[in-house]
Parts: C-alpha cells; sequence; structure tokens
C-alpha cells in the first residue's frame, strides 16, 4: 500500500485543482548526462486541455510519441462521445428501451467497469446519470430551479441495474426509454491510462498524461527526479502552493468552481447524487491519488456523491487509495495515509 506520509505542503490553502509539472509548457529541459529531454504538448482533446509530456532523445522522438498519445486519446473520444451522434455510446443511447446494441470490446468491458464502480459506491457513481442532462444543463440555460416533478420523472431513468450486458453478443441495453449514459466522469482518466499503456508499450520511460487536473504520471524524470504535481489555488490557478513527487501514480480532482448554476443565490454543481436527482452538496473539490486514473476519476466524483464522513471513511476501506477533501467550509479532510504538514486538517 502506498504512503504520502512523507509530503510537504507548505501553506495553509485552498485546494485544489492539480496541474502536472509548471506552466513551463514550452520549454525542452535537457539533461547532458542521458541525452534524454522532456517535451511537452498543450491542446484541447474531448473537449478539455490535455497537456502532454514525454521524456525522448530528441525531438522528433517526442513529436512522434505525443502524436501517438493524441491519436489515442481521439480514438476513445469517438468511441464514448456523447455529442457525436455516430459514437456507439450515442447508439446505445437512441436504442433505450428498445434493442441492444453490439459495441466493440472495449466499450463493453468499460461499461462492465463502471457498473462495478457503480456497485462499489452503492450507486454514487452511476454512468445512466446522465438522463438528468435534460434537467441540469451548465451552459448557462437553466435560470430557475427544476421543478419537484420534472426531477422525479428524470431520475426515474437512471438506474446501473438497467444497463443490461451481453457478454456472449457483446451488447449492450438500457432497459428504460430515455435511459442514457455518459463517460464525463470517467473518460478523462480513460483517456489518460490508455495513453500512458501505449507509450509504454512503445518503450517511452517516462511521462505523464494530464486531462484538465486527472493524470497518470510514470517513470521519473531525466534526472532521475520524481515528477512534481503541483496544487493550485482554485481561485487563482497561477498560483501554485505546492509541488507534490508522484510516482507511478494517477492523481484526479474533482471540483465544484468550474461547471457549476446559481439558483436563488446558492450553488449548484455538475455532480449529480443518482439516488434524488439533486446536485451534490458538501463538498468543494476532491483529489484521488491510486494506481489508475479511470477509477481515480470515478472516485472522486463519487465522493461529492456520498459527502465528506462517508467519502473518506469508504476511501479509508479502499487498498491503495488515499483522498484530500476540501469541504464547503475551506476544511480540508484526508484519508488515514495522508499527512499534511503546516496546514491545518482532520484525518479520519
Ligand atoms: P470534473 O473533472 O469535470 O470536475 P468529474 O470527473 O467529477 O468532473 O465528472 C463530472 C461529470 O460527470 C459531470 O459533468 C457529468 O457529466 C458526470 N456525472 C455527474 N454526476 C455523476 C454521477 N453521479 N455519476 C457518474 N457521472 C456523473
Ligand atoms: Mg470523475
Amino acid at each position: 500500500m502506498f504512503k504520502l506520509k512523507n509530503i510537504l505542503f507548505s501553506a495553509a490553502l485552498f485546494l485544489l485543482v492539480i496541474s502536472a509539472y509548471a506552466g513551463r509548457s514550452n520549454e525542452t529541459l535537457s539533461d547532458t548526462t542521458s541525452q534524454l529531454q522532456v517535451f511537452q504538448r498543450t491542446l484541447k482533446l474531448m473537449g478539455s486541455r490535455f497537456d502532454l509530456t514525454v521524456v525522448a532523445e530528441n525531438q522528433a522522438k517526442g513529436d512522434e510519441y505525443m502524436d501517438l498519445a493524441i491519436a489515442e486519446i481521439t480514438r476513445i473520444e469517438r468511441l464514448i462521445s456523447s455529442w457525436d451522434p455516430n459514437s456507439q455510446t450515442s447508439m446505445i443511447n437512441k436504442n433505450a428501451g428498445v434493442s441492444p446494441v453490439k459495441v466493440d470490446r472495449e466499450l463493453f468491458n468499460l461499461i462492465e467497469r463502471a457498473i462495478k464502480i457503480s456497485k462499489l459506491t452503492q450507486g454514487a457513481f452511476d454512468i445512466s446519470y446522465a438522463s438528468m442532462d435534460r434537467i441540469w444543463k451548465f451552459d448557462g440555460s437553466v435560470m430557475e430551479m427544476p421543478s419537484e416533478e420534472a426531477i422525479k420523472q428524470s431520475v426515474a431513468k437512471v438506474g446501473y441495474q438497467n444497463i443490461l450486458l451481453d457478454p456472449e453478443n457483446g451488447t449492450v441495453f438500457l432497459k428504460k426509454e430515455g435511459m442514457k449514459i455518459g463517460f464525463g466522469a470517467i473518460g478523462k482518466g480513460y483517456a489518460a491510462d490508455m495513453a500512458k499503456a501505449l507509450l509504454l508499450k512503445h518503450g517511452v520511460t517516462s511521462g505523464i498524461i494530464n486531462a484538465s487536473g486527472d493524470l497518470n504520471a510514470w517513470g521519473t524524470q531525466p534526472d532521475g527526479k520524481d515528477w512534481m504535481v503541483a496544487i493550485v489555488n482554485p481561485l487563482n490557478k497561477n498560483k501554485v502552493f505546492s509541488w507534490l513527487p508522484v510516482r507511478d501514480q494517477a492523481v484526479v480532482t474533482s471540483g465544484n468552481y468550474e461547471k457549476f448554476i446559481i439558483l436563488n443565490g446558492e450553488r449548484y454543481t455538475h455532480i449529480i447524487d443518482p439516488r434524488t436527482g439533486y446536485p451534490s452538496k458538501g463538498v468543494r473539490s476532491a483529489t484521488i491519488f491510486t494506481k489508475n486514473a479511470e477509477l481515480a476519476d470515478a472516485l472522486a466524483t463519487s465522493i461529492f456523491v456520498m459527502g465528506v464522513e462517508t467519502g473518506v471513511d469508504f476511501v479509508n476501506q479502499l487498498k491503495g487509495v488515499e483522498c484530500i477533501i476540501v469541504d464547503d467550509d475551506n476544511k480540508i479532510i484526508t484519508s488515514e495515509n495522508i499527512a499534511l504538514k503546516g496546514i491545518e486538517t482532520q484525518s479520519k
């Protein structure tokens, strides 16, 4: 089980968005002893900012590796996008209540793992939350509180138990008409894992795939030092509070400060409690540390729904998973194996 005991956090802070390895994006850092260099590229993929970092012998190799990662992330986007009407995911949604849809084994397996996480989190995480996006839109179009009736009707379509998988035929069937699945809470993590796996296969010894604060890092910097991940103030993203070393690890943050709506002076975040149909409350940000970004992504979202107490107790029961949660009063709560020095936290 990994430990984060010795990490030094310096400032008294409001956490957190994680951004990998500095805002040094256009620089190339070289190391004379090993010849290896760091190459970085920032671009928009899956509707989000991606920062790619790879270690390579030269610019040409670095470019080749980054192109591979980009192609892989683009491929995944096509598979899981709910916006692309031709994606397999859209086909599943279109055929809700009508017929099973045959999909690639990769998508089938992803859905199967998502259902496992739903079971693990007792329904806090649920890819079938997506029918709620007819009620809760975060594009500025929702001006008043949706009616209780509308929420009730919409939440009736939510429920991972009604996602039926047929392993023999490789089909997915959403039992209820109007049901929908979406990968907003797991897709970026999955893409980061897959891009990393592909680069490893191509012999890339070290790098970071950072999907807007959902990142997976492997190897070390050319000089043998660990990669450092910056913890920044969500109110001022240029301000780095602290650096944290990561080695072969995913770090994923979900926050309520980017996608939300204000109704009657209250903030409603984009993470919905699938059991009530209302946006979750009480958590400002949740950061998960574990081996893979897909699981970390799903768990960070789940913590919002579970709330602080249940969320941290839940993480404490999982081997190899740690968390830092910031609640609505800016209190920082950590799982058992995280010690933050110099700031007031509660460990449970
Ligand atoms: P971010 O990285 O944007 O902070 P998350 O990884 O937590 O966010 O994903 C939030 C997205 O997940 C929402 O925008 C929505 O698409 C989807 N979502 C919302 N509620 C749930 C839920 N309970 N289970 C699964 N997915 C959800
Ligand atoms: Mg998530």
